[in-house]
């Protein structure tokens, strides 16, 4: 069988066909402008390759409740232009197969737990630090929704008391994108995380502030892996120092098997950045599955 796998971001949308056991056979990637303009391309790939089933891993925040009247709808983003529209039932109603449909971090979640580092394991947390900060959750097996989906990239954090930088997010201010994110770094820093490599003051505190989040989320949820993805984790050497620090916060209080093997519990992605792409076909499988 093949299944269609959408990877829609702010800014490109990744396309993708393949098959249940997630070798992708082919992809392109289309530029994300209005609707009106991105979606007859997306129907038309999608048109073109016979797919079974197709999977949406979307940016948010979006619509999970199939109880919902707007179930698959776009919410509140800043991408105006796709504020409020209905991905879901577009593509529904000119494809005609079963649609698969979650947060691309859920999608990122999902192509790990079934192909990558966190199969195997039912409790697991997969973090992107980018333009933003996301994150998909697994818990006891399946991808968590709850009223909507976590936003627990927004999780409210006291700014460090040396940090005087007042936080970006335009909703909290100091929350966790707003502190750490790719944006918050080059407004503080007065230069793009690309290039402040070498400042160790930069790193130090971004390492604090995604360890803050990680120690409460691991608090929380008592996940069985961490994943760190995005743009900002390219700065392998935040890994050490984040590991280090989440082990300083949590004090001691929690003594597991897998807290003491810290660089296979905190880990970076392990499918070459297919994991979202991945994803999104899983979840156009079990979309096929679920009307089976
Ligand atoms: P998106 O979140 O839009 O999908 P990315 O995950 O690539 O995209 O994140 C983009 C952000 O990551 C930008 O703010 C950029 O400055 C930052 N970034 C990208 N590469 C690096 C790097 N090597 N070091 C630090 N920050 C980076
Ligand atoms: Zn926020």
């Amino acid at each position: 069988m093949r299944f269609g796998a959408l990877e829609a971001g702010g800014t490109k949308m990744v396309c993708a066909v393949g098959t249940e056991n997630g070798r992708i056979l082919e992809r392109i990637s289309i530029p994300t402008e209005t609707p009106e303009i991105t979606m007859p391309k997306l129907l038309q790939y999608f048109q073109d390759n016979e797919i079974n089933a197709l999977g949406v891993g979307c940016f948010g925040p979006v619509d999970l409740d199939p109880k919902s009247k707007t179930y698959g709808h776009i919410l509140m983003t800043s991408k105006l232009a796709w504020r409020g529209y209905d991905i879901c039932g577009c593509f529904r109603e000119n494809l005609k197969i079963p649609i698969g449909f979650d947060t691309d971090v859920n999608g990122s979640m999902l192509g790990e737990s079934t192909w990558g580092c966190a199969k195997g394991l039912d409790t697991a947390l997969y973090m992107t630090v980018g333009t933003g900060v996301g994150v998909g959750i697994m818990a006891g097996g399946k991808l968590v929704h709850g009223m909507q989906h976590p936003e627990a990239g927004h999780m409210l954090i006291p700014a460090r008391k040396d940090d005087s930088y007042k936080g970006k997010c335009p909703s909290h201010g100091h929350c966790l994108e707003g502190l750490a994110a790719g944006p918050a770094v080059e407004e503080r820093w007065q230069a793009k995380g690309e290039a402040l490599a070498g400042r160790q003051e930069v790193w130090e505190l971004e390492a604090y502030y995604l360890a803050y989040a990680i120690a409460n989320y691991i608090l929380i949820l008592s996940p069985q892996k961490i994943i760190l993805g995005g743009g900002v984790m390219h700065q392998q050497q935040l890994y050490p120092m984040v590991r280090e620090k989440v082990r300083e916060m949590l004090g001691g209080y929690l003594q597991t098997k897998e807290l003491e093997d810290m660089d296979s519990y905190i880990v970076a992605p392990s499918l070459n950045d297919d994991q979202g792409i991945l994803g999104a076909l899983k979840l156009g499988m079990n979309a096929l599955e679920e009307k089976g």
